[in-house]
C-alpha cells in the first residue's frame, strides 16, 4: 500500500532550527542518534541505517551522488524557505503541533514556525518548563502554583491544543497525589536555586507530581489531551522509571485524555495494553518512528494485533531540520503500509479497512482527539 496521498496529521514535533545549526557534517550527523556522547556524534552515528537511508534518499530527491558532502552542498544550494516546503509538501503534513519546551537559542519560535511552513502549526505547551520560569518569576510557592494553574487553565484560549510532561526524564511515571505541604518544601530549595544561578532544573518528584496533578485537571476543564513521554526519548531518561505500566494510577483517577508517547519504546507492547483497556488512553508511535528503521514493521505488528486502530496516532517528533519530518514520514507510511497490506494478503482485513485504519492512525484519530475540527481542512497558525 502506499500511502503517500493520505495527509498526516502531525501531532508530536519540535520547532526547526536555524540552518547555521546543522549546516556542516558535524551538525547533520548529531540529529540521526538520541546520544548527546560526541564520541557518537562523531563516529558512530553515520554507521545507522537512519543516516545511510537518509544520504540516499536525500541524493535522490536533492540529484546528487549519494555522500554527505554532495547531499549537505545540495541542501546548502537551496534558499532554506523553499527547501522547507518542499520537503513538508513531499512529506504530505497537514498540520503540525509543535512542542516549543526544548529551547535551543537556534530554535524558531511560533511565529516563524508558521512563517517557514506550508501548513499550519499550532503549540503544545510543556509543562516542566513552564513550572521552572515560575519558580524562577514567582517569591511564594502559593504565587508560582496561582500563576502556574492560571497559565494552565487559559490554555485553550491563549491556542494551545494540548500539552505535555516530560516527568518520564525528571521523576518518573510513577506520578502519585504528594500533600500540598510536600511540594511546598521541595520549593524552598528549589527557589534557592533560582536565586542563585538565574535558572532551575525541575526534578523534585513531589513537586513534579503535584503540578502534574493540578494540569491534568485544568486540562479535563478544557478538553485538552495530556501528551506524556514514555519510553525512550532523552538521553537523562533511566528507562525503568518511564515505562507507561507506571502511568496506571494516574490514568485510573482521570478522564482527562492522555497521549502516551514514543510508542512507549521499547514498552510499545506495553503503551498498546494500556490504549486498548482504557477509553481515555491514546497511543502515539513517534520517535519509534523514525529511529526503528527497519523494527518499525515489528513493531506496527505487535500494536496493531493488540490496540484499536482508533487508539494509535502516527507523528514524526521531529525537530531541528525540516529532513527529519520528511524522513520520519517516509520511514512511517512505509512500515504502516507494509503492515496493513499484510493484514490483507493473510486475510484479516479487507482492502477498505486497511485503507480507513491507514487514514485513522495517519490523521482522522489526532483530529478528533485534539478537537481539530474538520477533515483535512487548515487551520490558522495561532501564535502562543
Ligand atoms: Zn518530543
Amino acid at each position: 500500500m502506499d500511502l503517500s496521498a493520505i495527509p498526516i496529521l502531525d501531532h508530536h514535533a519540535h520547532p526547526l532550527w536555524r540552518p547555521e545549526a546543522t549546516g556542516d557534517a558535524a551538525g547533520f550527523r548529531r540529529w540521526f542518534t538520541e546520544s548527546t556522547d560526541p564520541e557518537v556524534h562523531a563516529r558512530h552515528a553515520q554507521e545507522t541505517l537512519f543516516f545511510r537511508t537518509a544520504v540516499r534518499w536525500l541524493a535522490e530527491l536533492l540529484d546528487c551522488r549519494p555522500a554527505l558532502a554532495d547531499v549537505l552542498a545540495a541542501r546548502a544550494a537551496q534558499p532554506y524557505r523553499a527547501w522547507v516546503q518542499r520537503l513538508f509538501k513531499e512529506a504530505n503534513i497537514s498540520l503540525v503541533l509543535c512542542d516549543y519546551g526544548y529551547r535551543g537559542d537556534l530554535a524558531y519560535n511560533q511565529e516563524e514556525m508558521a512563517a517557514l511552513l506550508p501548513c499550519p502549526v499550532r503549540p503544545i505547551l510543556r509543562l516542566e518548563t513552564l513550572a521552572q520560569e515560575l519558580i524562577v518569576e514567582q517569591e511564594t510557592f502559593g504565587d508560582m502554583v496561582e500563576a502556574f494553574v492560571a497559565t494552565v487553565g487559559q490554555a485553550r484560549a491563549a491556542g494551545t491544543v494540548a500539552l505535555k510532561s516530560i516527568a518520564a526524564y525528571r521523576s518518573g511515571l510513577a506520578i502519585g497525589e504528594p500533600a500540598r505541604d510536600e511540594a511546598a518544601a521541595a520549593f524552598v530549595s528549589l527557589k534557592e536555586e533560582a536565586r542563585r544561578n538565574g535558572r532551575v532544573r525541575l526534578a523534585n518528584k513531589p513537586l513534579v507530581d503535584y503540578l502534574l496533578g493540578l494540569a491534568v485537571e485544568q486540562a479535563a476543564g478544557q478538553g485538552l489531551p495530556v501528551q506524556f513521554h514514555t519510553g525512550f526519548g532523552d538521553r537523562d531518561a533511566d528507562l525503568r522509571e518511564a515505562n507507561p505500566l507506571h502511568l496506571r494510577a494516574l490514568i485510573e483517577r482521570t478522564q482527562t485524555p492522555l497521549v502516551l508517547l514514543h510508542a512507549g519504546w521499547p514498552f510499545y507492547r506495553e503503551a498498546a495494553h494500556l490504549a486498548s483497556l482504557y477509553s481515555h488512553v491514546w497511543l502515539d508511535v513517534s520517535l519509534a518512528i523514525p529511529l526503528a528503521t527497519a523494527g518499525i514493521p515489528a513493531m506496527l505488528r505487535d500494536v496493531l494485533g493488540m490496540a484499536p486502530f482508533s487508539k494509535v496516532l502516527f507523528a514524526t517528533d521531529a525537530f531541528t531540520m525540516p529532513e527529519i519530518f520528511w524522513l520520519a514520514a517516509r520511514w512511517g507510511r512505509w512500515g504502516l503500509g507494509q503492515v496493513l497490506e499484510r493484514f490483507v494478503e493473510e486475510g484479516f482485513l479487507s482492502e477498505a479497512e486497511a485503507w480507513g485504519a491507514a487514514g485513522a492512525i495517519l490523521g482522522e484519530n489526532a483530529r478528533g482527539l485534539y478537537g481539530l475540527g474538520g477533515k483535512g481542512r487548515s487551520q490558522s497558525g495561532v501564535t502562543g
